[in-house]
């Protein structure tokens, strides 16, 4: 296989990947996205990395580290944006979305859900635009805005219908049939349980999840016996259920029915599944859920005191529960708000780097760092070193202090005559650059007599008393692919001419 059959392979999966492929098997997301990100980054291809972490990232929260995940996908979609990837950029908005779902804040999860539609550029894959709808959709339901909500799952739909992919249509018949159990509405939810049905008669094997929504509407119609039926793979353990949740909402809703239909021994093995498949897993909330399902199969059989004790630890178990979450919650932002302080403490650091102590002004790394990419531009542009007269007669007959506190001075004067695109740096000592895009060699020549003679006419008195301040100013302009070393050094030699003929001069 040649290399670039290998870069499309990688290519063609990583889109497979985010447009669904495996979505409940965890483990081999990972697998596959440890895999492609290694490469990636081998080939420098940090849009392709993000991307893998992104697959991560989701994988994360599903497992419920609401933390790494949050943060990973935060990070991601800053560097998205400031780097102009509005694809990596709706992803990440995605995973955010669902980040702030799992947090309980509807509104900023809504406000992701939407750009993670917004920002997906009309060339992406259908499948992947198919996920991120049903994200958003997810977002509206959450706040209540059911008809935005299905809007957009029949949109999914249609997507689905033209690509064939029973996956994609499956994610959001389940949506829409639970949104119609939750509103009571028995009609139309057997008609997209039915659906449901319909669907995966075409090879695709139903989750738990999905399993026990149509259970739950089949529970709505008291059609027991069908229901019995439906769950039968999820007792004998061939469903899928990628986080065992699954498993024991079909196992509730199985206790529920036989509850109903007057099977109370059956109902108490369904209970104790329940619990087995909670404690295994460590599901809290289903856990709970169980709880209240006990109290009432107790109430059914007529043990009142053993409800009510039942009922307790329900509520019991409940708000334990929410304080663990609101810990979980806590953590979670904190995670992420710690990450913007250490990112912006570097690149505080970074700006350190950059500056000189004594006059706050850039130091001669910056100059090192800047001035070949300005110059690589190729636009017009002078440069000026500056280097004060009879520096060291200061230091020597007033006091090393007092030559600092010229220097600060001198610092503050360069600054203030620095606007727009001009950078002041000290290359060191008294040695000054002044970087002047734009300026030919005249209005250079005129810029630089202009800052000699504000030097010579600062009130210095006050500083080094009858001791004078003056500069002397070697300009130079840039000629076409001249390097930053030979501008300078051009520079360099005019300052030394200025020096050689009198200084307090500008010497172009
Ligand atoms: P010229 O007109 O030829 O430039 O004479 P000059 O005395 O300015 O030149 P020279 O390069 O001989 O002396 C520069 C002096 O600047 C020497 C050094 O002690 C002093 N100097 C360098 N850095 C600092 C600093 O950070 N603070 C102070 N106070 N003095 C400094
Ligand atoms: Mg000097
Ligand atoms: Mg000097």
């Amino acid at each position: 296989m040649t290399a670039d059959v290998a870069v499309r392979d990688d290519r063609a999966l990583l889109v497979e990947l985010e447009g669904g492929r495996w979505i409940d098997e965890f483990a081999e997301i990972r697998l596959r996205a440890a895999e492609l990100r290694v490469r990636a980054a081998q080939a420098g291809d940090e849009e392709a990395v993000r991307r893998c972490d992104m697959l991560v990232a989701d994988v994360l929260l599903r497992e419920g580290h609401l933390g790494p995940g949050g943060h990973s996908a935060h990070q991601t979609q800053e560097w998205a944006e400031k780097h102009g990837r509005p694809y990596v950029e709706a992803r990440a908005h995605r995973v955010l979305a669902n980040f702030y779902r799992l947090l309980g804040d509807f509104p900023e999860a809504l406000v992701h859900g939407v750009q993670g539609v917004a920002k997906l550029p009309p060339e992406a894959a259908p499948a992947v635009r198919g996920r991120h709808l049903i994200m958003l959709a997810c977002t509206l339901d959450d706040i209540g805005s059911f008809d935005e909500g299905e809007s957009r799952y029949r949109e999914v739909l249609r997507i689905a219908a033209e690509i064939g992919d029973d996956g994609l249509a499956l994610r959001a018949l389940n949506n829409m049939t639970f949104n119609a159990y939750e509103a009571g509405d028995e009609p139309a939810a057997s008609v997209l349980a039915a659906r449901m049905r319909e669907v995966a008669a075409r090879g695709r094997a139903l989750t738990a999840k999905e399993l026990d929504t149509i259970a739950r509407v089949e529970l709505m119609s008291g059609r027991y016996t069908t229901l019995e039926a439906t769950l039968a793979g999820v007792l004998d353990g061939t469903v899928l259920d990628a986080d065992g949740d699954g498993a024991a909402e079909c196992l509730l809703t199985l206790a529920e029915a036989r509850r109903l239909s007057d099977r109370p021994a059956a109902a108490q093995v369904a209970l104790d599944r329940a619990v087995e498949v909670c404690e295994r897993s460590g599901l809290a909330r289903a856990r709970a859920q169980v709880r209240r399902e006990q109290a009432a199969l107790f109430a059914a059989a007529g043990r009142y005191k053993d409800a009510y004790e039942e009922q307790l630890r329900y509520q019991d178990s409940l708000s334990t529960l929410q304080s663990t979450q609101r810990e979980a919650r806590a953590r979670a932002m904190q995670a992420i708000f710690e990450a913007n302080e250490a990112r912006q403490a570097t690149e505080q650091f970074r700006e350190m780097a950059h500056r000189d102590a004594l006059t706050g002004l850039y130091n001669r790394r910056y100059v090192d760092e800047q001035l070949p990419k300005i110059l690589a531009r190729g636009d017009t542009l002078s440069v000026a070193i500056l280097d004060l007269d009879h520096f060291k007669q200061i230091n020597d007959t007033l006091s090393h202090a007092t030559g600092d506190a010229v220097l600060q001075q001198l610092g503050r004067l360069l600054q203030d005559r620095t606007t727009g695109p001009a950078v002041a740096a000290r290359l060191g000592g008294e040695e000054f650059l002044l970087i002047l895009p734009g300026l030919d060699a005249p209005a250079a020549a005129l810029h630089c007599e202009h800052v000699r003679r504000v030097i010579h006419d600062f009130p210095w008195a006050t500083i080094t008393g009858v001791l004078p301040v003056t500069s002397s100013v070697g300009v130079t302009t840039a000629a076409g692919g001249t390097t930053a070393r030979a501008l300078l050094a051009a520079a360099d030699h005019n300052l030394y001419v200025a020096k050689r003929t009198g200084r307090d001069r500008v010497v172009a």
